[in-house]
């Protein structure tokens, strides 16, 4: 199995061979087809398995399908629990996207509003953020979330370890209905499958 087996178009696949992988991991080989194909997705990975590029490989792919984002839209949403994961994941978007002509940002807490405000100004294909200022950046009406057309819950499970299911649920409550998601979980307490449950529409489920 390659990368080309997966359906991804020529311009994803050289930006993962120009970070040396070669063949994709089980979850990659498991996931891909399956957003690719539209579905949602329940998936039970660790950090470390390439689960990054499970959903972002397919993600940009479909994105790249459709018209570029125009001012202040964000067409999709990766939500993450602390802002290294944003950094990192927001960094692996750029890197996966990058033959693509696809914007990014990543948003979290702790740093200055205005420069993140801006930039969203300008809209954003993929945004990565952590829930709080996301919702802090909506409360200063600087996001219009109302047209996102795919939603990542990333590490779901740390997300409510650290005590953030309201805001994730406010953030919820902020997207379209029609949307395909995407929810990935080391562990799944009933917290997490109640969730999974209201949010995911006859998800797909794959487990590494
Ligand atoms: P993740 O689980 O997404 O945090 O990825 C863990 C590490 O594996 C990262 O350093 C990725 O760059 C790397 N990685 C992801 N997919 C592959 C692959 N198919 N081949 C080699 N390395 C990979």
């Amino acid at each position: 199995m390659n990368f080309e087996d997966l359906q991804l178009a020529p311009a994803i696949v050289s930006a993962v061979r120009d970070l040396g992988y070669e063949t994709p991991t089980p979850i990659q080989v498991e996931a891909i087809p399956l957003v690719l194909a539209g579905n949602d997705l329940l998936g039970g990975a660790q950090t470390g398995t390439g689960k990054t590029a499970a959903f972002t490989l397919p993600m940009l792919q479909r994105l790249s399908e459709g018209a570029p984002a125009t001012r202040g839209q964000v067409r999709s949403l990766v939500l993450c629990p602390t802002r290294e994961l944003a950094a990192q994941v927001e960094e692996s978007v750029q890197q996966y996207g990058k033959n693509l002509k696809m914007s990014s940002a990543v948003i979290f807490g702790g740093v200055g509003m205005n420069p993140q405000i801006q930039r969203l100004q300008k809209g954003v294909d993929v945004l990565v953020a952590t829930p709080g200022r996301l919702l802090d950046l909506h409360g200063q009406g600087a996001l219009d979330l109302s047209q996102v057309e795919i939603l990542v819950l990333d590490e779901a499970d740390r997300m409510l370890d650290m005590g953030f299911i309201h805001d994730v649920k406010k953030v919820l409550a902020l997207l379209p209905e029609h949307k395909q998601s995407l929810l990935f979980s080391a562990t799944f307490s009933d917290e997490i499958r109640d969730l999974a449950g209201r949010l995911l529409h006859d998800p797909k489920q794959v487990q590494v």
